[in-house]
């Protein structure tokens, strides 16, 4: 399935000069369109792109962004979690490509961190109570 999205990257500074957005058609057979790019006065680099291919290439691609130390944050769409529908089953952790879930040790509840999801919407389709949901 083919996706278009998005999305604002923020390159801390020691990445900003290095050619990791290109990686993304190289690598991940995706194409992308830079929206906007600018330095913030901290001398973080910010750049509002629109990243299209396949769903499975684009989530590669992401998650090789993170990796890399690239925050990323979604421009249009935004995926909450309904608290009374979550059985904290764990279901989303692996499969979220930028770590927004995360097991709590000791109470064993899944939490979820809104400010690390990028709308990929896979857990969205991965959750058994349909917790996970996408506001426009
Ligand atoms: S998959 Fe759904 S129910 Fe399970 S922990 Fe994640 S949000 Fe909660
Ligand atoms: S939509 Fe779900 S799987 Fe995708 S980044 Fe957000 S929390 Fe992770």
């Amino acid at each position: 399935m083919a996706v278009s999205k998005r999305i604002v990257l923020h390159f801390p500074k020691r990445l900003v000069d290095r050619p990791i957005v290109y990686r993304l058609v190289k690598d991940y057979n995706l194409e992308f369109n830079i929206l906007k790019a600018f330095f913030t006065q901290e001398a973080e680099g910010l750049m509002v792109i629109e990243i299209s291919g396949e769903q499975n290439n684009y989530d590669k691609g992401i998650r090789y962004l993170t990796e890399s130390g690239v925050r990323i944050q979604s421009l249009s769409q935004d995926v909450t979690r309904n608290e009374q529908r979550c059985t904290h089953c764990g279901a989303c952790i692996t499969i979220c490509p930028t770590d927004a879930f995360e097991l709590d040790p000791l109470t064993k509840r899944v939490n979820f961190d809104n400010e690390r999801c990028v709308a990929c919407e896979q857990c969205i389709k991965a959750c058994p109570p349909r917790a996970m949901e996408l506001h426009f």
